[in-house]
């Protein structure tokens, strides 16, 4: 089964599959072959994509791409469905400790656009009801649920308001009116405590006041006790911590992941599959024990590749730390094809990957962990997290990538490459990536080549 590390196209994904099949490949009911979600789904995007060849990214793919099945499976079985809207990474962990709940993230629609290369219609959907292209591809979202033909309509949606984007605001409110009633929680614009306040360091470094956090903590009491009167048992402090341990189990998986991808000489994962093994950490999947099943084959594969001093692009690779995750997933290959590699990110949740403290009363955890949103704080707070990331994994440069419409990226990117700038003084380059970006790939192109071909010649 073991090839030399490599990406591979959609095609040559079906001839390995076949390959690996023959030699006994054991895979979980959700396996098969990746091109099959191109015929079933209309996942067109697919034939355009490079992938990793181990069976380890084969696993992640068919995890990912099967998610709208596992939940109606879920329906079916008679779990309820929480749909948990714009916190990256808390009420899940609320909602996975009870045990007929499942909470997915109905932001990641997302991607729909892109996968189904706007075969969808759904951005269209979002423009009729006056959510035009000024707002960022999460407007998908509205489409998916006046549709029902993506994931299915949630029991319960809850939404966290107050310091988040101006664009999701908008649109969840929209889809409010639409008949879809969320639970609003609300989230403080996190600020520096005064001098003197009594202050708490939140997991990820930043310093908030007591204050603030108490407050976090009773708007997740809210949440908790509608979680538990739509599961219909108590989530007691033990279930809760419970649910925090095998979160965390993700997150130091991820941890060490992307420690040794980002630190390695010779990179041992592509950016698109790392990209996509990180957003596991938000919401699971779906599927919280998979989701450890999943990552674990991916870090074997990588402790493998490293032992082997194997890998799938040049030790010369110029390394990048990526800000913000991209509409369209092809720029993930784009980037290694002009001469990069991923080494550092922030998709705007890092702190979903951050361990949730285990040593205090695990309420006072979430609240903590949920504050360090680094979107609740100054863009500021952001960059000096950056830098800190970009010295620990030694990157080279610092891509921003701009979301088209995001409210925060009309100036957030300047500040960050600004602060970048003076702080660990590497070149920073801004990019804007649309959700199907083939007619600006030349322009792409040329400006990722020139910031590797910087990189370079300041090594000389
Ligand atoms: S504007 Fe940014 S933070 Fe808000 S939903 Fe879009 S991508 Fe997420």
């Amino acid at each position: 089964m073991n090839a030399a590390p490599r990406q591979i196209t959609l095609d040559e994904w079906d001839a390995r599959y076949a390959e690996l099949s023959a030699a006994g490949l054991c895979e979980p009911p959700y396996g098969g072959r990746l091109s099959r979600h191109v015929v079933a789904e209309g996942d067109l995007r697919l034939r355009t994509l490079r992938y990793d060849n181990s069976p380890a990214a084969l696993r992640l793919w068919n995890f990912l791409l099967t998610e709208e099945e596992r939940l109606h499976q879920s329906r079916a079985m008679g779990r309820r469905i929480v749909g948990a809207m714009k916190d990256l990474g808390t009420v899940p962990v609320m909602a996975y400790s009870l045990p007929n709940l499942v909470a997915f993230y109905p932001d990641g629609a997302w991607w729909i656009p892109c996968v189904m290369e706007l075969s969808d219609g759904l951005l269209r959907i979002a423009d009729s009801l006056g959510i035009d292209e000024s707002f960022c591809p999460v407007r998908a979202m509205l489409g998916a649920f006046l549709t029902g033909a993506h994931f299915p309509l949630p029991d319960m949606l809850t939404c966290s308001v107050g310091a988040t984007c101006d664009d999701f605001s908008a649109i969840a409110q929209r889809l409010n009116g639409l008949g879809f009633p969320i639970l609003w929680w609300e989230m403080p614009s996190r600020r520096r405590p005064d001098p003197g306040e009594p202050a708490v360091c939140l997991p990820g470094g930043f310093l908030a006041p007591e204050a603030q956090v108490a407050f976090v903590k009773s708007e997740l009491e809210r949440v908790k006790s509608a979680l538990e009167a739509l599961a219909g048992e108590r989530l007691d402090e033990a279930a809760l911590a419970a649910g925090i341990g095998a979160a965390n189990q993700v997150r130091r998986l991820l941890a060490e992941l992307r420690r040794l991808v980002f630190t390695a000489e010779i990179c041992p994962l592509p950016a698109l599959e790392m990209l996509i093994a990180e957003m596991l950490a938000i919401h699971f999947c779906s599927d919280r024990d998979e989701t450890i099943a999943v990552l674990q084959d991916l870090l074997e594969e990588a402790k493998n590749r490293i032992g082997a001093r194997r890998g799938v692009l040049s030790s010369r690779a110029a390394r990048l730390f990526w800000v913000n995750p991209v509409a369209d997933l092809r720029v993930m290959n784009l980037l290694e094809e002009c001469g990069g590699r991923v080494c550092g990110t922030e998709y705007l949740f890092c702190h979903a990957l951050d361990e949730i403290p285990e040593d205090l009363p695990p309420m006072e955890a979430l609240a903590r962990t949920a504050l360090a949103d680094p979107m609740a704080g100054p863009a500021a707070d952001r960059a000096e997290r950056i830098c800190a990331d970009v010295r620990s994994f030694g990157a080279e440069a610092v891509v921003v990538s701009r979301i088209p419409g995001a409210s925060h990226c009309a100036t957030e990117g300047d500040v960050i490459r600004e602060i970048v700038k003076s702080r660990a003084g590497i070149p920073t380059l801004e990019i804007e990536v649309p959700p199907v970006c083939d007619s600006v790939i030349p322009t792409l192109r040329s400006r990722l080549e020139a910031l590797v071909e910087t990189v370079q010649e300041r090594r000389q």
